[in-house]
């Protein structure tokens, strides 16, 4: 940027002539021509809930069934001092809780605070021995296994080491899951992702995101992604950085021509572990065109191949009988 009067300025990095850093009053400021005002600055809500007490507020408003009065919260979070208690859900009122003539019980954000640490992604980590989950790898005669790696859940082959995913994947999913189902949760939780995405949305903070099909050869693409078709599929958030690279079919198997393809032919995606999506080779994916680009995706059931074609968009752009 420029500065408008130079002058005044005390250089280009200082915080006084960076438009991001210059407003101390973030809190409750609004723009005319946006939807939302920014009503709390990041690092003050993390300092009003990162108080042991405030937190078990949080938790006792969600474990309860209905609004709670003054007393009953206080009661069940412990605290005695009636002084000191009102002082922390003071701190939480009107922004993380809700105070009416019903009483107190859980605002949105506060809800979805409780949400994310239920889910295990800052708290839980899975202990367990590597599991087996009966699912063959589709390189070589192994069979893939879950385990936690580097705070995140990794499914890999032990004979190939081929990975057949290593996003981070909270360990909170697993909970009351038995060891032998442990692969269908990951495939349902994968899926969830990819609808997420397909809505434009980052699964992680609910920014937008970006889908960008992307070619095996292209320079930049990544060389730790070995996915042997010519043609993926990599997903960005602008706001929080989230990303991830996915293998084409994965990415479109939740398009409503591939849903529907298969529901005609008695196979729900849904409830279907992508690996157990026969039809769906590994490697059979090609790129027809690169300008406009086309990528198709074969799909054999019964011996009868379907080709499905997308644009650069992952959009279908035609659906022919081979
Ligand atoms: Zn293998
Ligand atoms: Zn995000």
């Amino acid at each position: 940027m420029t500065d408008s009067d130079a002058t005044d300025s005390t250089g280009p990095d200082s915080a006084a002539s960076d438009p991001a850093a210059s407003d101390p009053t973030g809190s409750d400021s609004a723009d005319a021509d946006e939807l939302i005002a920014e009503r709390l600055l990041p690092d003050e809500a993390f300092e009003l809930v990162a108080h042991e007490t405030r937190f078990r507020i949080l938790v006792a408003l969600n474990e309860a069934d209905e609004p709670l009065s003054f007393g009953e919260v206080r009661e069940r979070v412990g605290v005695d001092d009636p002084g000191q208690f009102n002082y922390h859900l003071g701190k939480l009122t009107d922004r993380f809780v809700r105070n009416d003539d019903d009483g107190y019980q859980l605002a949105a954000p506060g809800w979805r605070l409780v949400g994310a640490v239920l889910s295990g992604g800052y708290t839980k980590a899975l202990e367990s021995e590597p599991i087996e989950t009966g699912v063959p790898c589709s390189f070589c005669d192994g069979e893939m296994e879950l385990r936690f790696e580097d705070e995140k859940i990794e499914m890999e082959c032990r004979e190939c080491e081929e990975t057949y995913t290593n996003i981070p994947i909270p360990a909170g999913i697993f909970e009351d899951v038995a060891p032998e189902d442990a692969a269908k949760v990951v495939d349902s939780w994968l899926k969830r992702l990819h609808a997420s995405a397909d809505y434009g949305f980052c699964p992680n903070c609910d920014g937008r995101l970006d889908r960008t099909v992307r070619l095996q050869d292209d320079e930049d693409a990544p060389v730790d992604f070995e996915a042997d078709d010519e043609a993926f599929a990599h997903y960005d958030c602008g706001r929080c950085g989230f990303g991830w690279y996915s293998s084409f079919p994965s990415a479109v198997v939740l398009h409503p021509a591939l849903v529907g393809f298969h529901f005609e032919n008695g196979v729900d995606v849904r409830t279907t572990p992508f690996w157990d999506l026969d039809g769906l080779e590994p490697g059979a994916t090609t790129v027809e065109s690169r300008d406009p680009l086309r990528v198709a995706v074969p799909v054999t059931i019964d011996g009868a191949t379907t080709v499905f074609t997308f644009d650069a968009d992952l959009e279908l752009v035609e659906q022919r009988r081979n």
